[in-house]
C-alpha cells in the first residue's frame, strides 16, 4: 500500500513539517504547493527514494513521466527556496505568531457572535480557518450546514462595503504577513457586516 499525503494547503503552514508533525504521519509521498513559495505558483512532490527514482527527469527512460509548467520554474523555485531557508530559520517564532494571530481572529469574532446570538461561527485549526453561517461550535463534517443563500450574500456585499474581501468557499489562510492592523480591520468589517445583516432581519430564520 502505498500513502500519498496532500500537504498543498497544509504544508509549511501547521507546522514547519506539515501536517505530518503534526498528526505523527509517515507518508511515502507527499504533494505541495501555496505556501511552499511564499506566494508564487509552484507545486513539488516529494517521497521515497525508489518511487521518486521512477520519476527522476536525469534517467533517459524514466518509468514515469511526470512534468507539469511550473516545473524546475527558476522564479518559483528562488521563490521557494527562499520562503524555506525563512521558515526554517525562524520556526520558533513564525509559527507561534500565526497561531496568536489567527486565534485572536477567530476568538474575537466567535465571541461577538456569540454574545449577540448571531448565527456566524469560524472554526479553525492553526492558521486554516472557515466561516460558516450558522451557530457554532462547527467541529465536525456532519454539523456543517449549507449555509443560507441570501444572508450568505447580503454577509458579502456587506463586507465588501467595509473593504473586506472574503474567497468564495469561505475560507480563510492567514499569512506572516497580516498585522494586527489588517487582522482588526477584517473584524471590524465583519462585526459592522454581522450588524447589518442583523438590522435587515437576515438571521430571522437561522438557527
Ligand atoms: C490548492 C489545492 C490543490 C491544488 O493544487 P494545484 O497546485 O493547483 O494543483 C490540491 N489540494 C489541496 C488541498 C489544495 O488546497
Amino acid at each position: 500500500m502505498l500513502i500519498i499525503l496532500d500537504e498543498v494547503t497544509t504544508g509549511f503552514r501547521l507546522a514547519f513539517g506539515g501536517g505530518q508533525e503534526c498528526f505523527g504521519l509517515s507518508p511515502d509521498l507527499v504533494t505541495y504547493g501555496k505556501a511552499m513559495a511564499g506566494g508564487l505558483p509552484a507545486g513539488a512532490l516529494a517521497g521515497r527514494t525508489d518511487i521518486m527514482k521512477a520519476l527522476s527527469p536525469t534517467d533517459n527512460r524514466p518509468a514515469v513521466f511526470a512534468g507539469n509548467t511550473f516545473a524546475g520554474n527558476p522564479l518559483s523555485v528562488a521563490a521557494s527556496f527562499a520562503t524555506l531557508s525563512y521558515l526554517s530559520e525562524h520556526r520558533d517564532t513564525v509559527y507561534g505568531n500565526l497561531e496568536k494571530s489567527a486565534a485572536h481572529l477567530a476568538d474575537s469574532l466567535n465571541a461577538y457572535w456569540s454574545e449577540t446570538d448571531a448565527p456566524l461561527h469560524i472554526a479553525r485549526f492553526g492558521s486554516m480557518l472557515r466561516l460558516f453561517l450558522q451557530p457554532g461550535p462547527v467541529n465536525r463534517d456532519k454539523s456543517a450546514g449549507p449555509g443560507f443563500g441570501p444572508a450568505e450574500d447580503a454577509f458579502f456585499v456587506h463586507l465588501l462595503g467595509r473593504g473586506v474581501t472574503l474567497h468564495a468557499s469561505r475560507s480563510i489562510h492567514l499569512s506572516t504577513a497580516h498585522t494586527r492592523e489588517d487582522l482588526d480591520l477584517a473584524i471590524e468589517a465583519m462585526i459592522g457586516a454581522t450588524d447589518d445583516c442583523a438590522a435587515d432581519g437576515l438571521f430571522r430564520n437561522i438557527q
